[in-house]
């Protein structure tokens, strides 16, 4: 450098650039952790079994009125869901009426099975990964909520294989006599979601883990006494659950079979009666809410320090829409539907305090309730429930795909969806539930199984 250029404006330049650069430096050390680094990609998965738009609808007019707005309505992202299962048979070929087994499969491995099936292959009773496993194994936390008992096909799809959904406990295990631990199969579902160990298993089922292990190291053992030998807590009520603190893995069982619905039933009719309200106060102090299980589901899930978090997938699910649907139970869906909806809430307020959260509420398949004309509600071949709504209007709930008396049955309509966070926006338009699968793998980060062929429909 020439020594004519040391003048003492070149020396002023000089002292600017280097505190400039030590600034930078400076603000770019201390700014790595806020701006360049991802947030943590959590999934929470809220499924509504047996919720199509009929029952949204009915759940809307009744709570808020035609012109009133659920949470679920709020949600920035809306698309529609196909739902079909495959045929056992011939699975090139759709079976179009999908039971909760098979849709919970396809959304929990990316892959469709015939009905009853959870997680295995059709034909063949190979078992398929599933996400929970996937993020388990890749050192996420997980979790599993249900109203109905654990064992049930929905969160069942989540963590167990077996050829036939209603394998609940060692003492069901006739329908599935290779899944036997004594053959040297994987055993029932309630010994499989304690064997696949998420992080939170809260809902029914206590009669299932009461059941004796039949063989294998635990045998004899309890199932819940196994599940606590491996680790977890035990709760049985809402009190015990709303006090626990973050820690061990916790098992959450809060009924025999599956937690009461929310709101008292009411009786569908033929001829149609008169127009009544709903009646809350249905479930048993003892058993939490679908949003008291949630929360807990969440406060266990969240990290202490964002910033080492693994992220986490939560499966929570509103159990009983469909089962009360089944028994023409207007009330008993509402009061499940709207309870839901509060859980709607209280994920998004979670996904909203951490953005690297993906919020998807979906049904699994629609159901039997229409909206008919009052006017015309004696014509219905079927039963009726008439409701005064929110709006002081009636409104006439016809269930007619059985005969009186029987079993109401599932329906094969698109399903709508709801959606929010990162990736949201693919969900918007005509999906499968398929997509969601491979949607959530994605945004978890995790590679694609060594065993899955089927290509996602990219929406
Ligand atoms: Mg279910
Ligand atoms: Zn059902």
């Amino acid at each position: 450098m020439h020594p004519r250029s040391l003048t003492p404006r070149f020396l002023a330049a000089s002292i600017l650039l280097l505190a400039t650069l030590a600034q930078g430096c400076t603000a770019l050390r201390w700014s790595a952790p806020d701006e360049h680094r991802q947030p943590t990609p959590n999934v929470i998965l809220l499924i509504a079994d047996g919720l199509g738009a009929p029952g949204l609808t009915m759940a809307r007019n009744y709570h808020v009125g035609a012109n009133g707005r659920l949470a679920i309505d709020q949600l920035p992202v809306h698309g529609w869901c196909t739902t079909h299962a495959v045929r056992e048979d011939d699975p090139a070929r759709p079976d179009y009426v999908t039971d909760s087994a098979a849709s919970a499969t396809a959304i929990a491995t990316g892959r469709k099975t015939s009905n009853r099936r959870l997680a295995t292959e059709p034909q063949t009773d190979a078992a398929i990964p599933t996400i929970l496993e996937q993020a388990r194994d890749a050192g996420l936390r997980t979790g599993l909520v249900s109203t109905a008992s654990l064992a049930d096909a929905t969160p069942a799809a989540f963590a167990a294989h077996v050829n036939y959904r209603w394998c609940y406990d060692p003492a069901m295990m006739a329908g599935c006599p290779t899944f036997t631990k004594m053959s040297g199969g994987l055993g029932s579902i309630v010994e499989q979601l304690v064997d696949a160990r998420p992080d939170v298993l809260l809902g029914g089922g206590m009669v299932s883990f009461r059941q004796r292990i039949a063989a294998g190291p635990d045998a004899g053992r309890r199932v819940v006494e196994a599940a606590r030998a491996a680790g977890y807590r035990v709760v049985d009520s809402a009190d015990e659950l709303g006090g626990l603190e973050p820690g061990a893995p916790v098992l959450g069982l809060f009924a025999d079979g599956n937690l009461a619905p929310a709101w008292k039933p009411s009786l569908a009719s033929f001829p149609p009666g008169e127009a009544e309200r709903c009646e809350p106060g249905n479930r048993p102090p003892r058993q939490p809410s679908f949003t008291a299980m949630l929360e807990a589901a969440l406060r266990h899930l969240e990290p202490a320090r964002a910033d080492r978090a693994p992220g986490f997938f939560l499966m929570a699910e509103a159990a009983m829409i469909d089962k009360q649907a089944h028994v023409a139970d207007a009330c008993g869906q509402i009061g499940d539907t709207v309870e839901f909806d509060e859980g709607v809430a209280l994920a998004r307020a979670f996904a909203e305090r951490h953005p690297g959260t993906l919020l998807i509420v979906v049904g699994d398949h629609d159901h039997t309730p229409q909206i008919v004309d009052p006017a015309y509600a004696e014509y219905s071949p079927g039963i009726t429930t008439t409701l005064t709504t929110f709006d002081g209007s009636p409104m006439t709930i016809a269930y007619a795909t059985s005969f009186f008396g029987l079993r109401q049955q599932h329906t094969a309509s698109q399903r709508p969806l709801a959606a929010l966070g990162p990736a949201a926006e693919r969900l918007g338009g005509l999906v499968d539930h398929a997509d969601l699968y491979h949607l959530m793998r994605e945004h978890l980060g995790l590679a694609r199984p060594a065993a899955g062929g089927d290509e996602a429909l990219q929406p």
